[in-house]
């Protein structure tokens, strides 16, 4: 009887082993854009009548078409369209990843490490429950499972360690929110409004006193003073009339 739980444990284990091994997602498999795929009873598939069903229906053909460009080897394409998706919907993290595969495809492997950490960051905000309505939106968009955090940040950090990049030294990239983007364009016309004000109008002006004074007047080009036809030097800083 023992030597019958003996052999059962030892085979339990034995295909744990195996099960386990074939379950694990391969480094090869785990890198590649046909992991990918949305939903495609989802995607697309909202009525074309709001704003938020526009802007969904973009993201999946965004991603989409990304993936087939992706998959097809024109990197730069394919990140043109990811990017894209991301603007729309920048929570959908699995655009990080593919972002992330369209840099190594171009042997960028720093910019690539970024939206790798980007993705992580994401991944992680999404388990904890950060995204709210977005989480499930997300769930029901993804054909197939989503990536476990952990198994994720070991897999990059296994494949990264190969280019001798350190994710934890890894920071996600920059990106301005859309809700500031408004505020930066009125600083920026802002910033042109006091040069043009203060620095440019004036310089126009001037020159153009200097080239044609008052009638019977000249204008020193130095302090920008009228002086009277009369006067051989500025009656403000004597400099010589020419
Ligand atoms: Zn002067």
């Amino acid at each position: 009887m023992i030597r019958f739980i003996a052999a059962l444990i030892t085979i339990c284990s034995i295909s744990t082993v195996f099960c386990g091994n074939s379950f694990a997602l391969s480094e090869e498999k785990f890198f590649s854009y046909k992991r990918f795929f949305l939903n495609q009873d989802i995607a697309g598939s909202f009525p074309d009548d709001g704003k938020v069903q526009k802007d969904l229906n973009k993201f999946a053909a965004a991603f989409m078409r990304g993936l087939s460009e992706g998959s097809a080897n024109h990197p730069e394409k394919a990140r043109k369209s990811f990017l894209q998706a991301r603007r729309i919907w920048p929570e959908y993290f699995c655009t990080d990843f593919v972002i992330a595969l369209t840099y190594e495809d171009e042997n960028k492997y720093s910019i690539a490490a970024k939206y790798y950490k980007s993705y992580l960051n994401k991944l992680k905000a999404f388990y904890s429950g950060k995204y709210r309505m977005f989480g499930s939106l997300i769930v029901s968009f993804t054909a197939g499972k989503i990536d476990s955090y952990e198994s994720s940040y070991a897999l990059i950090k296994t494949h990264l360690g190969r280019f001798g990049i350190d994710i934890g030294k890894v920071k996600a990239p920059f990106t301005i929110p859309e809700f500031l983007m408004p505020f930066i364009g009125i600083f920026f016309l802002i910033v042109i409004y006091v040069i043009n004000r203060s620095w440019l109008a004036p310089t126009i002006r001037n020159r153009r006193l200097i080239k044609n004074p008052p009638e019977g007047f000249w204008v020193c080009p130095k302090c920008i003073t009228i002086n009277p036809i009369l006067s051989t030097e500025c009656t403000h800083c004597g400099k010589k009339r020419k």
